[in-house]
């Protein structure tokens, strides 16, 4: 088994595009990336889920379960196991990854520098400073209210020891419901490579990466990363306005999907008839059209 049999390798106009079909293994051509660049590129991702659980966690947990010890330790010990140079070792970290698991495997071992995820299913993401400051001052002051004012953006964020920024979001852009609703739901994730949306989020990301000396993250290498299962509908891979869709394409140094069927079809919306085949091909003919 070679890192290779883990993934297709498609270029479109010089654009180097890796597709897998479980996500955990994209950590292949991240590595592969890696070698090629004399630093570790960011990682940019699009994905219904947030993807950040520990690396190792899942298997440590069986072990521990099994042999006794602390699966937490055991978890960040075999960590430290992948060398980025090492086939072999990024091989056994695949094979012993469970879901999610994969963008920590690959900050810790320096596969990747930071990672920056666009998601649908936590609102809050990395709360900022101001953010703890608030819900702290808000709780030590109740039932009496908060003597601070609730934070507005900029913030400013500490520098997370997992190096995985997830993007908070509030609603579809524009959205004046109060409360959120289901036909939310559906708005917020029709746009999720709309321009004006991935605007929103890139300047979320932006008082991240500034928080941790990246002063502009399209400036500097990074993979743009796709999960297919972020997109629910017709409507969610088709947006009208692709201009930040297509700058994202073009500005990184490679791109990776991950088709996870299962995930397409139990995410997608009722009576929609897309599925992962068919956002592949329309993923492929947006970076054509990008990249042409
Ligand atoms: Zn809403």
């Amino acid at each position: 088994m070679a890192l290779e049999n883990l993934f297709s390798h498609h270029i479109i106009c010089g654009k180097n595009i890796y597709v897998v079909d479980a996500h955990h293994k994209a950590l292949a051509p991240w590595a592969l990336i890696r070698h090629q660049l004399d630093r570790a590129p960011n990682l940019i991702t699009i994905d219904h889920h947030t993807d950040v659980h520990e690396a190792f966690l899942g298997h440590a947990h069986l072990e521990t379960y099994e042999n006794g010890g602390d699966a937490w330790a055991l978890a960040r010990e075999l960590v430290k196991r992948i060398d980025w140079r090492d086939d072999q070792s990024l091989l056994w970290a695949i094979e012993h990854l469970r879901h999610d698991e994969h963008i920590d495997a690959a900050t810790l071992s320096s596969v990747l520098n930071y990672a920056f995820c666009i998601q649908l299913s936590d609102s809050g993401g990395n709360s900022s400073i101001e953010e703890q400051a608030y819900a702290a001052d808000r709780q030590a002051r109740w039932p009496q209210p908060p003597t601070l004012p609730p934070p507005s953006r900029p913030m400013t964020y500490e520098d997370p020891e997992n190096h995985i920024f997830v993007i908070p979001h509030d609603c579809a852009i524009g959205c004046n419901r109060m409360p959120h609703n289901d036909d939310c739901v559906v708005e917020h994730a029709n746009m999720i490579i709309e321009s004006i949306y991935l605007d929103d989020q890139l300047v979320r990301g932006a008082e991240m990466s500034r928080c941790v000396g990246i002063d502009h993250l399209e400036a500097q290498p990074y993979i743009l990363d796709i999960d297919l299962d972020a997109f629910h509908s017709w409507r969610a891979i088709e947006p009208s306005d692709v201009t930040t869709f297509y700058r994202l394409i073009r500005n990184a140094v490679a791109i990776t999907v991950a088709t996870e069927a299962e995930c397409v079809e139990e995410l997608k919306f009722d009576g929609e008839t897309i599925d992962a085949d068919i956002l592949l091909a329309r993923i492929m003919n947006h970076i054509k059209m990008a990249v042409g």
